[in-house]
């Protein structure tokens, strides 16, 4: 069979690691540190780079190796490099390709981490940063320095869900000759492919929806031949690498991916109709809800909303502290995309550090809820939100 004309779902089951002599149905895992040579003259031209293969597991592993082929389908990219975490590969994909004195251009909603990355790491190497607002497209090109390399950016934002336009953005990167790095963890390859619309890296963590059962951490960072082989480069001999038995449980994960994400997105999507007819509830987002501000965007980059909705609640703090308190099933944790539907509330706990000038800044207000919507009976979700809405008022 032709493999291009195959379909996602089809690519994240049937692109396979070669079957070796026991005919095994299923990829099985390599937990091997290193790899035995033929001969002298293999392991010196496997050094030399003149032929591919395994040598150890810091540098490649069958499993790494297979994880990374279908994602590189899945995105559309041409090469990539797995890391023991979503965190390493935003580190790594922006550290390899920067040097002291460059500029990084970001949206100011970027995950946590990559806040400290920015804010803290970078300025002890002389990489400095600014901010810019995904919902001021128009200031962007005026923020763009002569020693700005790279553009880094997440759509749909977090907890925010604005959505930046990965095509105007591609467009103005290439323009002023910048590298395009898209973390497109909230999307998945399922739902938005960055690299169509000119992005050149395009990092993921596969902690979220990936692995999408909340079982490891892994990242993932995939683009192009030239500047994988830089950033590789850097993975291969700092080694924030992937372990054989994560990439195993992440490639097998892939297999389910697009089922998972067409019911994590039906549920939310009923969810965020349900929440705009609750009294208590002053305004829902959902990049799919007619009432999302760029919801004909979202329709244009996006296969489908996602699996996160926020809302915010109308007693503000308050309400929003006692609104979790009263939930019975859904679990109050940081994590997202998983099977089990998760709520947190930002202003106390992921973004109690910003100011609330900050916390304005990227859509934050004291009430506002983040969901990240589960596999449970949508039913059943709604029933656990109304209950604790309900008890959450007194
Ligand atoms: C969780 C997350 C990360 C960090 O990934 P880890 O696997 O936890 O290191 C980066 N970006 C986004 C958007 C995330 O949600």
């Amino acid at each position: 069979m032709n493999t291009e004309e195959r379909n996602f779902a089809t690519d994240a089951i049937r692109e396979q690691y070669a079957r070796t002599e026991y005919r095994e149905h299923s990829v099985p895992l390599y937990l091997t540190s290193s790899f035995v040579f033929d001969d002298a003259e293999q392991a010196r031209a496997m050094f030399a780079d003149e032929i591919s293969g395994n040598i150890y597991s810091r540098y490649s592993n069958p499993n790494t190796s297979e994880f990374i082929a279908k994602m590189c389908l899945l995105e559309g990219t041409e090469d990539g490099v797995p890391t023991a975490s979503g965190m390493a590969a935003m580190f790594s994909s922006m550290i390899a390709l920067l040097k002291m004195g460059d500029h990084v251009l970001a949206c100011r909603s970027v995950f946590g981490s990559t806040h400290q990355i920015l804010n803290t790491i970078f300025p002890k190497f002389g990489i400095s940063h600014t901010y810019a607002d995904i919902s001021e497209p128009e200031t962007w090109e005026s923020k763009i320095q002569p020693n700005t390399k790279m553009i880094f950016v997440e759509t749909p934002s977090n907890p925010a869900l604005d959505i930046i336009d990965l095509e105007w953005l591609g467009k103005l990167a290439n323009k002023h000759k910048l590298i395009l790095n898209v973390d497109n963890c909230f999307a998945t390859p399922y739902l938005q492919n960055p690299a169509k619309y000119g992005a050149h890296i395009v990092t993921h963590s596969a902690t979220k929806f990936i692995d999408g059962q909340g079982r490891v951490i892994g990242g993932v960072i995939l683009g192009t031949k030239e500047l994988i082989k830089e950033i590789r480069f850097f993975t291969r001999h700092t080694g924030p690498t992937m372990s054989p038995f994560n990439a195993w449980v992440l490639s097998k994960s892939l297999e389910t991916l697009a089922v998972r994400m067409d019911r994590h997105c039906e549920n939310a999507m009923k969810l965020a109709t349900y929440l705009e007819t609750n009294p208590d509830v002053a305004r829902v987002k959902y990049p799919f809800l007619p009432s999302h501000p760029q919801h004909a965007l979202a329709k244009k980059q996006m296969r489908l909303g996602g699996g996160l909705v926020t809302f915010e609640i109308k007693g503000g703090l308050d309400q929003g502290r006692k609104f979790l308190n009263s939930l019975k099933m859904i679990s109050h944790t940081p994590n997202l995309g998983d099977t089990r539907t998760i709520a947190i509330h930002p202003a106390s706990t992921t973004h109690s550090k910003l100011s609330d000038d900050e916390r304005a800044q990227v859509g934050i207000m004291p009430g506002l809820i983040r969901i990240a919507v589960g596999l449970e009976d949508v039913k059943d979700i709604i029933k656990d939100i109304e209950q604790a809405i309900e008890s959450s008022r007194n």
